[in-house]
């Protein structure tokens, strides 16, 4: 409880945002320290990213066993995933499965979207107000509100004329819908609208895609997990975590260590096609060291897969609207794929390139580009999401002298390890915010290391009857400046995506992640615990 105030039902050792993957186990690992927390959650339901994107096609695009939670082994032992890469139904019952097992639902209030927050100095203490009217008072605020969780819709003229039905694919309705005899409009060509473009090309009256810029697509290829390979699978869990805690954005893959110019043109290519055969991501993050880095080394796997993509398509001026050019591979999240370009050969899938035609504005029938008139019953925006900050900036948030986080963030976000930040002392941000390895990252790998960070630090300040933490400034100019050195080494700020803030409309471009990969940030954040949290300052 907290010290200086008297026990009331609304005193919490620690409130958190988000029953996500991050927000159920910081639940759980903060109770089993004696703790009190209570976890707000603006949806109905547990399972964050799983619950919220609903959309037909939605799945993993890890490998399912190197997903899930590695901190209880009864709960590995209980669950076998069915698929290599899950769907997202199964993910979300896996999610609920862990929430029902470990009881935490009797401390997260659901239907509680947080609208702010605001630091108490005197008392060192966090007031926490919900839109339902619940108001809490903690000694620590945590967000595990993702990083991908805010929807970007574009503000196109006219979107409000639209008669018929539209939504974003993180608001994909909870009742089933029936596409078979409809006309629809989906905007993005991003790692979304590749998963649901497939799925719903199944089954549609007619799809028009606008694709304002091609992706380089890998093939999935995921399938069930038979008998022996589940008995594998569960055999073989000190190894896979092994792995992910070893490896740069902590998949069962990592990068190899020769450069794309150490082999031979034959070499290189047949090492292509066996990346290309491997499921997942191992095309990228198993590929040779300096494809991020070396423009020259990229054009060798980008050439690669630009050939792959153009075999899959019939008609030669869709496939070169469908081939990227203008960018560097894997400078863009590469999205994972189970038929997407076959998908552009039925009769009944249309595609628009924007740069050519670009939307003029949304009307009471459809999309009026500069060239034609479309008419649809639905539009769906794929159209991705304020990354990393928009989130934060939704709730106000307002530190020390009443500064509000959305302020101190208008010119870039500032953080010390992606976990606090100035001004805002004893909030901790758990994976959703900026400069943190978690968003580059095997979510639940990264999102399990700043859980447990965030618990022992919370952990020792109780040891030692402390009540308040802050980063220095010094701390947080000198991981800004790490951050950044570690994203200029790549070729990621060369392209314009949500990686660099880029996609949204007046966000002030920068790298909203960590470069550094999980090994080196978790070495960072263990040396500040070594010191004696060097960098901040506890009271
Ligand atoms: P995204 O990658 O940001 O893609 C958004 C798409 O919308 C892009 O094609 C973008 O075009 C387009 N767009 C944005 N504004 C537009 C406008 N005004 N007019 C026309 N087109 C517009 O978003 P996303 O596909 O939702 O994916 C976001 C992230 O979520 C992924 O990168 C990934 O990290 C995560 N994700 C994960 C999984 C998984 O693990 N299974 C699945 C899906 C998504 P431009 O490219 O030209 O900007």
């Amino acid at each position: 409880m907290l010290k200086n105030q008297p026990p009331s039902s609304s005193d919490y050792d620690a409130v958190i945002v988000g029953a996500g993957i991050a927000g159920l186990y910081l639940l759980h690992r903060l109770r089993g320290l004696g703790f009190r927390a209570k976890v707000l959650e603006a949806g109905s339901d547990v399972g964050g990213t799983w619950y919220w994107n609903r959309y037909p096609g939605a799945r993993f695009d890890s490998e399912s066993y190197s997903y899930g939670y590695s901190f209880s082994q009864e709960l590995l032992d209980e669950w076998d995933w069915r698929e290599h890469f899950a769907p997202q139904p199964e993910t979300l019952r896996y999610l609920q499965y862990v929430a029902d097992k470990f009881e935490l639902r009797r401390d997260i209030q659901f239907n509680a979207r947080v609208n702010s927050a605001h630091y108490d100095e005197q008392q060192r203490n966090w007031r926490i107000e919900a839109e339902d009217g619940t108001e809490l008072i903690a000694r620590y605020f945590i967000t595990a509100i993702g990083g991908i969780s805010e929807p970007f819709t574009p503000d196109i003229e006219g979107r409000n004329d639209f008669d018929g039905p539209s939504w974003h694919t993180a608001r994909w309705p909870h009742e089933p819908v029936e596409l078979g005899n409809k006309r629809v409009a989906v905007i993005g060509s991003g790692a979304t609208a590749v998963q649901l473009i497939t799925e719903i090309a199944k089954n549609i009256g007619h799809l028009t895609v606008f694709q304002r810029t091609a992706n380089y697509c890998k093939p999935l290829r995921n399938s069930l997990i038979d008998d022996a390979t589940q008995a594998n699978i569960h055999a073989s869990y000190p190894e896979i975590f092994k792995k992910c805690r070893e490896s740069f954005a902590a998949f069962i893959c990592d990068f190899d260590p020769r450069s794309a110019f150490d082999v031979s043109d034959e070499e290189r290519r047949a090492f292509y096609e066996e990346l290309w055969a491997e499921p997942g991501f191992a095309f990228w993050l198993g590929n040779f060291n300096d494809i991020m880095s070396d423009p020259a080394a990229n054009e060798t796997v980008a050439q690669f897969v630009r050939e792959k993509i153009r075999e899959r398509i019939n008609d030669p001026e869709v496939a070169a609207m469908l081939t990227p050019t203008d960018h560097a591979f894997g400078t863009k999240r590469i999205p994972l794929e189970s038929g997407y370009y076959e998908a552009y050969n039925q009769d009944n899938v249309k595609l628009i390139d924007l740069k050519a035609t670009p939307i003029e504005r949304i009307t009471a029938t459809g999309i009026q580009t500069t060239d034609a008139q479309y008419t649809f019953d639905l539009i769906i925006f794929a159209t991705g999401f304020d990354a990393a900050t928009g989130a934060h900036k939704r709730i106000d948030i307002r530190g020390v002298d009443n500064l509000s986080l959305c302020e101190k963030w208008s010119t870039g976000p500032r953080t010390t390890l992606g976990m606090l930040s100035v001004g805002y002392p004893n909030m901790f941000i758990v994976g959703g915010g900026p400069q943190n390895a978690a968003g580059f990252c095997n979510g639940p790998r990264c999102l399990e290391q700043n859980v447990e960070w965030v618990c022992d630090t919370i952990a020792h300040m109780r040891e030692r009857k402390l009540t308040y933490i802050a980063a220095t400034p010094e701390a947080e100019a000198a991981w800004v400046e790490h951050v950044d050195e570690t994203v200029s080494a790549t070729l990621i700020p060369e392209t314009d995506s949500w990686f660099m803030g880029a996609n949204i409309p007046g966000k002030k471009r920068g790298f909203l992640l960590y470069a550094g990969g999980l090994p080196t940030f978790r070495k960072k954040c263990d040396a500040v615990t070594a010191s004696g949290y060097e960098g901040f300052i506890l009271a």
